[in-house]
């Protein structure tokens, strides 16, 4: 299939349940010096401004699938909406983070390009290399291997999500605060079976265009059964996820992150607390929303599609 077909496919199957405005764009890049796609679909909100558009998505799904020392190298951008639109003036900017000789312009519509020129930012291609140090003490591959240090015990599936909530922390992109965070999230499958994702926080250029290591994976998520490349079961519902950071107390998703949690569902989140001089972790659980248990509730009174006299959700379609 054709690298624009893909983009089409995938847009069609993009959560934007408000707009229409289904979009999806497909990088084409180089990693470890094999050519690789990353589909990137619009990931709506209830809370409209809190929508990720499928630039968004797809660049910082690309920075996140590998450890931050990776370089990754943009050749071609494909981008497709089901209503002829174009890439916003915002996204072409965040794209521009990659140009280089080999990348200037966008493919849009029916092999119709736009030039980056116009986009140019003026700093360094950040994205393409590793250019930021971690604080000593504070790098996230040491603590690979930190170890659990509650009471509370955790069967495969739950280990299984706490163990790439920690590897998402080497996948994060933080080149402005060098504060690394990770997420994972846990989906069923309609014939049963459980797949993991994980990601880390990605800081880009400006920092309003980063975005959380929760919502990276989450966009992970979409990006994943949106594309025609995947060909597993279809899921079914999020089950539940985590989030990790070195922190003096409880770790704690952002208000933003909540917000676009409640979207997904209600399930537990399990908020790992890692203590960098000991090399251990301890975890809390809360709810995402408000269910009918004894799990405190990361955001009261959430605002949902139910609000809007939707059952519109982004994992089951
Ligand atoms: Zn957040």
């Amino acid at each position: 299939m054709s690298i624009s077909k893909v983009a089409k496919a995938a847009a069609n199957a993009a959560y934007a349940p408000y707009s229409g405005r289904k979009e999806a764009c497909v990088i084409e890049y180089i990693s470890g010096g094999k050519p690789e796609l990353c589909v990137g679909v619009t990931l709506e909100n209830c809370a409209y401004p809190n929508s990720v558009s499928a630039v968004h998505s797809a660049i910082v799904d690309l920075r996140t699938r590998h450890h931050y020392t990776k370089a990754v190298q943009v050749r071609s951008v494909h981008f497709y909406s089901v209503k002829g639109g174009i890439p916003s003036p915002r996204d072409l900017g965040l794209l521009a983070e990659f140009q280089s000789e080999n990348f200037n312009e966008v493919e849009v519509v029916d092999g119709k390009t736009i030039s980056l020129d116009a986009y140019k930012r003026p700093h360094n291609p950040l994205p393409l290399c590793n250019s930021f140090k971690y604080p000593e003490g504070k790098i996230p591959e040491d603590y690979a291997d930190m170890v659990y240090a509650g009471k509370e015990s955790f069967d495969d599936n739950e280990k299984a999500l706490l163990k790439e909530c920690l590897l998402g922390m080497q996948k994060a992109w933080p080149q402005h605060s060098a504060f690394c965070v990770g997420a994972a999230f846990q989906v069923e499958l309609e014939d049963g079976s459980i797949k993991t994702f994980h990601g880390g926080n990605v800081e880009l250029f400006d920092l309003v265009d980063g975005l959380c290591a929760e919502r990276t994976t989450l966009c992970r998520v979409a990006n994943t059964f949106s594309s025609s490349m995947y060909e597993g079961p279809k899921p079914k519902r999020v089950i539940r996820g985590a989030c990790a950071l070195f922190a003096d107390s409880l770790a704690s998703p952002c208000g933003g992150c909540r917000q676009n949690l409640a979207e997904w569902g209600a399930f537990p989140m399990y908020l790992l607390q890692c203590d960098p001089k000991k090399k251990t972790y301890i975890v809390e659980k809360r709810d995402t929303t408000s269910r009918p248990d004894t799990l405190k509730t990361l955001l009261p009174m959430a605002f949902t599609p139910a609000d809007l006299g939707t059952t519109a959700s982004p994992i089951a379609k």
